[in-house]
C-alpha cells in the first residue's frame, strides 16, 4: 500500500468520523454559546479555595460507551469532584460488603433535607441515602483495607479506573475541607453514637474529605459516566471499574437522590441518572449509550450548576433522553456519534 493511498484512506475515515460526530458537536457548541452569557448563580464559598473558581468556566463533554467523544468549552479545566464522588464510593462499598450489609448502614430513600443535614432515619438510625453527607460518610466508613492508607489507596485506585488515569487530590481543598468539616464530624459522631459507623470514624471522615478533593475535569466526568453506561467497563481503557451487577444500584440512587433538593424535579423534567457537586460538576449517565460531563461552577441555591441544569434539560428534551420517554432518543444519539465506517 503506497503512502498516498493510506493517507487518502485515513482522510476518508476521518471525514466519515467528522460527519458523524458533527451534528452532536454542533448542538453542544450551540448550547455552549446559548448558555455562556448566563451569569446567574454563585460559586461555592464555604471554603476560600472554591470561591476562587471563575464563574465564566463552562465545559461540556459527551463520551459514548464505544469511547467516542465530543467536547466543547473549558472541558480541560480541573476542579474538585466533591459530592459527585458519592455514588462511586457507594459502588466500592457494595463491592466490599454486598447489597444487604450496605443496606443495613445506609438507606436509599430520597430526603427533603439539605445534603448536610444532621439527621438520621428515626426508626432505623440509618442515614437516608448515600448521596447526602451522612450516607456518604457511612459509606466511606465501609471501605475496606488493612489500614487507613490502604483504604485511601483503594478509593483513589477506584477513581483511577473510572477516569482511565491516575487521579490526584487538590491538597489545598482537602486541607480546608478537613479544617472546616465540623458539621461532617458532628454527623460522623452522631452515627457513631447509634452504632452506624465504627470507632475508626475519624479515619473515615478523613477518607470522605479526600474523596471530595479529587481533581477531575469535565472529560473525566463524561468517561466516568460512560463507564457506568457501559456496564462498569471504562470504554477507553477497557478496564472494569465496578462489578456489572452493582451499576444499577448507583444509577437508581443517582436518579432519585443525585441532584440535592432538586432530585424529584430533576427526575421529572430531565429523567437521567446524574450527580452534581458543589465544585460545579455534573455527571449524567445514559445507560447503554453515553456519559455526559458538565462543568460550570456558578450554583443555584440548591447547589446545582446553573448552566449544567440548563444543558441537561435541553439535551434531554431535544434528544428525548428522559428514562421514561415513549419514543426514546438516546439510541439515535449513539448512532450519530458512531463513526459510520461500516
Ligand atoms: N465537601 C462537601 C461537604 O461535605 C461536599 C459538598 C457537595 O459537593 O455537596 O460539605
Amino acid at each position: 500500500m503506497s503512502h498516498q493511498t493510506s493517507g487518502n484512506e485515513l482522510d476518508a475515515l476521518l471525514n466519515k468520523m467528522k460527519s458523524a460526530v458533527s451534528p452532536v458537536r454542533g448542538i453542544l457548541r450551540e448550547l455552549h454559546e446559548k448558555f455562556l452569557p448566563t451569569l446567574d448563580g454563585k460559586v461555592a464559598d464555604y471554603i476560600p479555595e472554591l470561591a476562587k473558581a471563575d464563574p465564566r468556566w463552562f465545559g461540556i463533554s459527551i463520551v459514548t460507551r464505544h469511547g467516542q467523544f465530543v467536547e466543547v468549552g473549558d472541558f480541560r479545566q480541573m476542579f474538585t469532584i466533591q459530592s459527585i464522588s458519592k455514588p462511586f464510593v457507594f459502588g466500592l462499598a457494595l463491592e466490599d460488603h454486598g447489597r444487604d450489609d450496605v443496606m443495613r448502614r445506609v438507606g436509599v430513600e430520597p430526603t427533603g433535607e439539605a445534603f448536610n443535614a444532621i439527621v438520621l432515619d428515626e426508626s432505623s438510625n440509618r442515614p437516608f441515602n448515600p448521596m447526602v453527607n451522612s450516607g456518604a460518610i457511612a459509606t466511606a466508613d465501609l471501605i475496606k483495607g488493612r489500614d487507613f492508607p490502604e483504604r485511601v489507596s483503594r478509593m483513589i485506585a477506584m477513581f483511577g479506573r473510572y477516569c482511565g488515569r491516575q487521579v490526584h487530590l487538590d491538597n489545598t481543598v482537602f486541607m480546608s475541607e478537613r479544617l472546616t468539616g465540623h458539621r461532617n464530624r458532628a454527623i460522623g459522631h452522631l452515627m457513631l453514637n447509634f452504632g452506624m459507623v465504627g470507632e475508626r470514624i475519624e479515619d473515615s471522615l478523613e477518607l470522605y474529605f479526600q474523596q471530595c478533593s479529587i481533581q477531575v475535569n469535565c472529560h473525566d466526568l463524561a468517561v466516568m459516566g460512560a463507564t457506568l453506561a457501559n456496564g462498569g467497563v471504562n470504554p477507553i481503557t477497557g478496564e472494569r471499574a465496578i462489578e456489572a451487577r452493582y451499576v444499577k444500584d448507583l444509577l437508581s440512587v443517582m436518579l432519585t437522590c443525585g441532584m440535592y433538593d432538586y432530585a424529584g424535579e430533576w427526575a421529572y423534567r430531565v429523567g437521567i441518572p446524574a450527580k452534581s457537586g458543589v465544585g460545579g460538576g455534573i455527571v449524567a449517565v445514559l445507560p447503554g449509550v453515553a456519559g455526559i460531563g458538565i462543568f460550570s461552577p456558578a450554583l443555584d441555591p440548591k447547589g446545582n450548576s446553573v448552566r449544567g441544569l440548563k444543558v441537561c434539560e435541553e439535551l434531554s428534551t431535544r434528544f428525548g433522553l428522559h428514562a421514561f420517554e415513549s419514543t426514546p432518543g438516546a439510541e439515535s444519539l449513539l448512532a450519530e456519534l458512531q463513526p459510520s465506517s461500516r
